[in-house]
């Protein structure tokens, strides 16, 4: 019997890094409570090309009230990270993002940008997507939240009415930015007009005070949302444990979990009953993947959150989730499709029956062009 071994591919070293600070004009203005975002978001591009010509894309999406700054996400990945990128070979990937946290404290979104773009490059060249370089992908589409954040809410109320026979299902509604009488109006009137046939979350984006929080909670809670995300500033673990004890309706964590550390902290205090895993708060998609190892554990499923990304980081999130099952919540994937006026990306990673198909090509599964990238984003900065 002769047996064939495949030839060993050659090592994807990379030859060159092209970092841009791009930014992209959006179509609604969103009210969450802490900064409001309107007009353009400013994100970085990251382009990795290995001596071959394998080219793969990652992106940096911070938000100044959040993670960080795009300006500084660029200056990390164009002077801090570039000598340890430059040079790397993507199958090394676990041994880079080590260096990088050596080199470099914080700035996930940054260290984020350059795993995504290895993968990218790693699945190209062996014709995996990055959902089965992750292990293989658990589920083939991902239900998709849209978030009511507009501050006008009837265009909100009109956009449901068209989404809701079009298939969509899931709504999170960003509260305690007006008047508490004002949301309960709204969260009525979604109600009223849709029933149980939706499925109803609430995002206080830190928006209320320990002091009359569990009052406010209590209100809400009549509207049996699926959970209620982050109640309060982040540092309040314990007013978080006694929400999570007191109600129903289970408790999320977002800025209260960033990373595994601030996991750990959540499961010993009792102080929430999901969180949400967003690539920009945790830096890495294997990071994602052992943080849920964690919550997996203690019971806590996932949700896939968001800042403002854009179709790139998207497309890794939706990767994570597919090869992740314990982020079993959906994810808030719709900046390309009803956010930004323009992407990237030469084609918009497909929504079918409010959900995001999960692409089956190598990769990322997403195409860009110079020309898609002329097109969809004004260029602030570029390096390399
Ligand atoms: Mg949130």
């Amino acid at each position: 019997m002769q047996v064939s071994i495949a030839a060993p591919m050659r090592a994807p070293v990379i030859g060159r890094m092209r970092v841009m600070l791009v930014e992209s004009p959006i179509r609604m203005p969103r009210a969450q409570g802490v900064g409001a975002v309107k007009g353009s978001v400013k994100r970085v591009l990251l382009q990795l090309t290995t001596r071959e010509g394998i080219v793969g894309w990652g992106e940096a999406a911070p938000w100044e009230v959040f993670t960080g700054t795009p300006e500084a996400a660029f200056a990390a990945l164009d002077t801090y990270l570039r000598p340890l990128v430059v040079g790397a070979d993507a199958r090394r990937l676990r041994t880079l993002m080590a260096s990088m946290d050596r080199v470099l404290v914080g700035h996930p979104e940054s260290k984020v940008a350059v795993e995504m773009a290895l993968l990218d490059i790693l699945g190209q060249s062996t014709g995996l997507s990055v959902a089965d370089l992750l292990g293989g992908r658990v589920r083939d589409a991902i239900p998709l939240s849209f978030s009511i954040a507009d501050p006008d809410f009837a265009a909100d109320m009109a956009r449901m009415r068209a989404m809701v026979p079009a298939g969509h299902r899931v709504f999170k509604v960003k509260t305690g930015v007006k008047p508490h009488r004002e949301d309960m109006a709204h969260l009525e009137a979604i109600r009223d007009a849709f029933g149980d046939t939706i499925d109803l979350r609430l995002d206080y984006n830190q928006a209320l005070e320990p002091f009359r929080a569990m009052t406010v909670l209590r209100d809400v809670d009549r509207f049996r949302p699926t959970f209620i995300e982050q109640p309060v500033p982040r540092r309040h673990l314990d007013a978080m444990a006694g929400f999570a004890a007191a109600l129903d309706t289970p408790v999320l964590a977002d800025e209260s979990c960033f990373d595994a550390t601030d996991l750990l902290e959540v499961i010993r205090r009792q102080a929430a009953d999901a969180i949400s895993v967003k690539l920009m708060k945790c830096g890495g998609l294997l990071k994602a993947q052992a943080m849920m190892a964690i919550a997996d554990t203690a019971g806590l499923p996932g949700y896939g959150g968001t800042l403002w990304e854009g179709g790139i980081a998207l497309a890794a999130g939706t990767q994570l989730i597919a090869a992740t099952p314990g982020i079993s919540l959906g994810c808030e994937f719709y900046m390309p499709h009803h956010v930004l006026t323009e992407d990237v990306l030469e084609e918009r990673i497909a929504n079918h029956d409010g959900a995001v198909v999960v692409p089956e090509v190598p990769g990322l599964g997403i195409r860009i062009s110079e020309a898609s990238l002329k097109a969809g984003a004004k260029h602030l900065a570029e390096a390399g």
